[in-house]
């Protein structure tokens, strides 16, 4: 087995040159060649010394997970399935806007987390991906699209870590990939515009915040702990009060003075006005009333069978907003996109299927309908309020 070396950030790269007794620089260099030019094929790459172009291939390789199906919607959004061994598939999903493109990025095969409204928590657990399979996803797109397009032009600007999986309960393979994301040597994009979603696992929302502080949103869903802990299983082990004061340890170490927190409106569930002004109360009483300095992002439930839930109907999703709204606090409302595909993003699996058999679920991924990102911004953030 050779090493990939997708599986490393620059210091991983400079510790395996090492090993081969190269310098540091010649591991800028093959990270160069690696992500900022997608090449794979070692002899290709012309400025490294002839006796380590012919070194490598018998030491290393770079791969990404294999492609088992690409999906392009109308509006431009694409969704690729990989295949991650094992019977396993993972997502991403290309989201272009007229000032950016987005890329959700998945974390891991199915997610130990369960939550009821999410379509991989039904599926379980699965296993981690590596780091070579998570800034793979990446890799692969960017280059694909920069050879289909014919151009040198950044296809990706903006990464969003809500596909598959809860990145926080894959940290060791996350922050490499990361770090490849943010290196000015690989992708460069700046921390506000790689954003790590989280359902809120505390200790991993800390070591984030000295390790690579990148821009975070926290999947809240509900005003109280009792729905909470139904919703989001791991809220029994992280209350309301512990994941919000991870959240303002936080806040000086994100790229913006602020943070998102995602709710899934479930009809009859979670979106009642009376949620909406717990919500509020919740959020201003904080650390004694001095607040979170937060977003909102409503995201319509995207529904699948067996989960016995509905999403709110758009009057009421409206009216949980305006709520927030008044209260002062941003509030977005998540739009449909990928239509015509099954592009959605953070619920990506349509259903839930037997993982042991990709080629059954990619069939069953075309029937399926979505919804994805693309937010609308209604007011300015208000002051922080201390
Ligand atoms: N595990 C992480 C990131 C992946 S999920 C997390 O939970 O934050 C990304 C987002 O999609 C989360 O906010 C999640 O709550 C949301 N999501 C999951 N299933 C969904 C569904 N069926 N409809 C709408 N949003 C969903
Ligand atoms: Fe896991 Fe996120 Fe889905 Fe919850 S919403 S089951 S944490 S992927």
């Amino acid at each position: 087995m050779t090493a990939n070396l997708l599986d490393f950030d620059i210091e991983g790269l400079a510790a395996f040159c090492e090993t081969l007794g190269e310098k540091r620089f010649r591991a800028t260099q093959l990270y160069r060649w690696i992500h900022q030019r997608g090449v794979k094929d070692f002899s290709a790459m012309s400025n490294l010394a002839k006796s380590l172009r012919e070194k490598l291939p018998q030491v290393a390789h770079v791969s990404a997970p294999a492609v088992l199906s690409r999906q392009n919607a109308r509006d431009g959004t694409i969704k690729w399935l990989f295949d991650v061994g094992g019977g396993d598939a993972v997502e991403a999903v290309y989201i272009p806007e007229s000032d950016r493109a987005t890329l959700c990025v998945s974390s891991q095969a199915g997610c130990a987390v369960g939550c009821r409204f999410c379509s991989t928590g039904h599926q379980g657990f699965s296993r981690n991906l590596t780091t070579a399979e998570i800034i793979g996803q990446l890799w692969y797109v960017e280059h694909t699209l920069r050879t289909e397009r014919k151009t040198t032009d950044r296809m990706v600007s903006n990464i969003v870590m809500m596909g598959m999986g809860e990145p926080l309960q894959n940290y060791s393979a996350l922050v490499p990939a990361l770090k490849t994301m943010l290196d000015d040597n690989a992708y460069g994009l700046s921390r506000r515009r790689v954003t790590v979603s989280t359902s809120g696992v505390v200790p991993m929302i800390d070591r984030l915040s000295q390790d690579c502080p990148v821009a975070l949103a926290v999947s809240l869903h509900a005003p109280s702990d009792a729905l909470r802990s139904d919703l989001v299983p791991l809220n029994r082990k992280y209350p309301l009060v512990e994941l919000f004061d991870a959240c303002a340890r936080y806040l000086p170490a994100a790229p913006r003075d602020f943070l998102t927190f995602e709710y899934c409106m479930l009809k009859g569930v979670n979106d009642q006005p009376a949620h909406a002004l717990e919500l509020v109360n919740l959020i201003n009483s904080h650390d004694g009333g001095r607040g979170l300095h937060c977003k909102f992002n409503l995201i319509p439930f995207n529904p699948f069978p067996d989960s016995g839930l509905v999403c709110s109907d758009r009057v009421t999703v409206q009216a949980f907003a305006d709520i927030l709204l008044q209260a002062g606090f941003v509030t977005t409302i998540r739009k449909t996109r990928g239509d015509d595909i099954d592009a959605a993003c953070g619920q990506l699996a349509g259903e839930v299927l037997d993982r042991t058999n990709a080629a059954k679920r990619m069939a069953e991924l075309r029937e399926a309908d979505s919804t994805t990102h693309v937010v609308q911004v209604k007011r300015p953030l208000p002051t922080p309020s201390v």
